[in-house]
This record gives structure tokens, sequence and C-alpha cells, in this order.
């Protein structure tokens, strides 16, 4: 059995060559992202491995079916990025890694909301200067502040537990509210309630075609003046325009994110040396008040270990059985 793997980069062969002696399988390392400039390279893969931002749509599947590919796995958890409609017609199966260290994602959330309110990123700067002054870097105490959890699952309950360790109260919404998370006082409330009390949004919920910029200008002014928000989940769930516009008239105060509408031509990649076209990523870094990290909440060694033992776990149960428990349905 031969797998490609597009997007990849060192760490993900490290891993994966590691787990790969426990079945022995061809892997092929691709640097570039899976698109239709480089589906004519596989040869006699049968299986694909992708990450967040290769984009499979049905124009790159129907080649990959072409070629005798059976089996795209996502190495992550989110799929906003494949068709799973054409995958299905040209009977591909689709696996991902629904779960790995839900801790890593939620820890990178709080590093992000804690050198936001206690600005370390500034003052690591500072320091380094020789410059000892406090002057610009008062923050704010998280205790008895309100977060607001929107999407209560595997990360969102991680970051909930980490939140309650610094007095925070909770309040979330989630399609599917937890029985289990309302029995330990998480009071779940409609999202605008959410929008208009919490002292800090925190996103956990995948991007669907429903809450595509679920932060917008309007939700943007129901929320607290000065506002903070918190973004490892993906980037179109927040319109990054109208957070610039609300960014520059102090409505929010802090914005922290992991993730970027238009990230796929930005991150996992070293462009220091050339110069960047895009306009709003360039304004977001401008504020002080924002905190950009390149999609880097789930890089730890742990996580790894687990995305490269599911990947190559699902890849082989599909090959040896026709499915696993991480195939994505319809
Ligand atoms: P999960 O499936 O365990 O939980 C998602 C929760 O969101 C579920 O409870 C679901 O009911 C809820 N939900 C779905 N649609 C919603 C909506 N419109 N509004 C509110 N809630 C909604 O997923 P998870 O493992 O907790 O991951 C959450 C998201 O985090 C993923 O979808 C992915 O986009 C993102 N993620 C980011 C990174 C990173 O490195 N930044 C890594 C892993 C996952």
């Amino acid at each position: 059995m031969k797998i490609a793997f597009f997007s990849s980069k060192p760490y993900d062969k490290t891993f994966f060559e590691a787990e790969n002696k426990n079945y022995g399988f061809e892997l092929n390392f691709y640097e570039t992202h899976l698109g239709p400039h480089i589906v004519n390279a596989i040869e006699d893969e049968q299986a694909v491995c992708v990450f967040v931002n290769d984009k499979v749509n049905r124009q790159v599947i129907e080649i990959l079916a072409k070629k005798g590919v059976k089996i795209i796995a996502l190495r992550c958890a989110g799929f906003n990025n494949v068709d799973l409609e054409a995958a299905k017609e040209f009977g591909i199966k689709v696996c991902r890694v629904p779960a790995y260290s839900p801790e890593a994602v939620a820890e990178h959330t709080m590093a992000m909301l804690l050198t936001l309110n206690r600005k370390t990123h500034k003052a690591y700067n500072r320091v380094r200067e020789q410059n000892f002054a406090l002057n610009g870097l008062l923050g704010f105490n998280l205790f008895q502040k309100t977060i607001g959890i929107v999407g209560t699952g595997k990360i969102g309950k991680a970051f909930i537990n980490i939140a309650k360790g610094f007095g925070c109260k909770i309040i979330a919404y989630d399609l599917y509210p937890d029985q289990e998370l309302m029995n330990n006082g998480v009071e779940y409330v409609e999202l605008d309630k959410l929008f208009k009390s919490s002292d800090i949004i925190s996103l956990h919920c995948p991007l669907t075609p429903e809450n595509h910029y679920m932060i917008n200008q309007e939700t943007i002014a129901m929320m607290k003046d000065g506002v903070t928000i918190i973004n490892t989940s993906r980037g179109g769930l927040i319109n990054t325009h109208e957070a610039i516009e609300s960014l520059k008239n102090h409505k929010i105060g802090y914005l922290g994110i992991d993730v970027y509408e238009q990230e796929e031509k930005l991150f996992f990649k070293d462009l220091s040396a050339e110069i960047i076209q895009d306009d709003m990523i360039q304004r977001l870094m401008s504020f002080p008040n924002v905190l950009v990290t390149a999609h880097q909440a789930f890089f730890t060694q742990e996580a790894l270990e687990q995305i490269s033992e599911i990947t190559m776990r699902s890849i082989s149960e599909i090959k040896e059985k026709g499915s696993t428990d991480e195939v994505v349905m319809l």
C-alpha cells in the first residue's frame, strides 16, 4: 500500500515514519498542497493523506478516483475542506482524526488568552531591550470573568476545565448541550445572550455553512465594549474585515487567532523574505492587542503521536475491513 502525503513538513515525516514501523506501507511525502497541479504525480497510491489547508474539491476528487485512490485520510479533526458528496459519489472513503489531545488546543487557547490579558508578548520584547518600565502593560484578572464558550465538544470541554481553575464563570452555546457540563455548573444560553454577557468569547465549534462569519459587525455590536475574542477553531468563523473595524474603534479589546480565513496562503510557510500581499493579516498584526499564531494549537508531541497513530490505523482498517470508526459520514 502506497500513501501520498500532501502539505507535509519535516515533523510529519518524523512522526508518520516512526508509526509506519507497525505497518510497513510505502510513504511518499510531498511538500506541496494537494490540488489539480499535483494529482498527476500520483501513480499507484491508494491513499492520500491531507491537512487543514488542502482543498479537496470535486475536481481533485474526480482525478484521485481516476488514479485509483480509495482513501482520503485527513490528519486533522476538521473536514470542511473536503467535498464529502463528491467523495461518496466516487467511492472514496474519507477518514479524519476526530480526537487527538483536545488538551493541546485547549491549553494553547489559554496561552493566547494569558498572553493578551497580561501582555507577556510585549513584556518579553521590552525586557530584552532593557526597558523595565510597566507603563502600557496593565492587564486584567481572569478571576470571576465570564467566558462564553461556543461549542462544548472535546476541546471546548477541556478549555472549560482549565478556565474553571482560574475561577471564571462559564456560559456556553452548543447545538447539543452536554448534560455532564450542566451538572457541573455550566449554564447554556442562546448565542445572542452569550455574545451580550461574555467578557471573553472562545470559539470551539466546527466551521459549517450555517455558522460562517458568526462573528460579524452585527454580532460584535451585541458584545461588551472591550470584549476579548479567541479563535482556535476555524478562520471562517470570523469576518476578519469587520473584526478589524471593531478593533479600530475599540469595540474589540483583544483578539487572539490561531486560525485565519485566508491562512492557506500564509500558514505553515516561512515567508520572512517575501512581500506579503494579504493586507488584512498585515493590518491585524499591526495591532498591539492582537495575537496571531499560525495554526499551532494542535502542535504538541502528544498530539502528533496520536495523529499519526490514529491516521495509520484508520487507513489500515479501511484497507482491511472497508471501514473504520473514524470514517466521516455524510
Ligand atoms: P467536537 O466535534 O468534539 O466538538 C464540536 C462541538 O461544536 C460539538 O459539541 C458540536 O455540537 C458543536 N457545534 C457544531 N456546530 C455548532 C454551531 N453552529 N454552534 C455551536 N456549536 C456547534 O470537536 P473538537 O475536537 O472540540 O474541535 C472543535 C474545532 O476545533 C474543530 O472543528 C476544528 O475546527 C478546531 N480545531 C482546531 C485546531 C487547531 O490546531 N487550531 C486543532 C483541532 C481542532
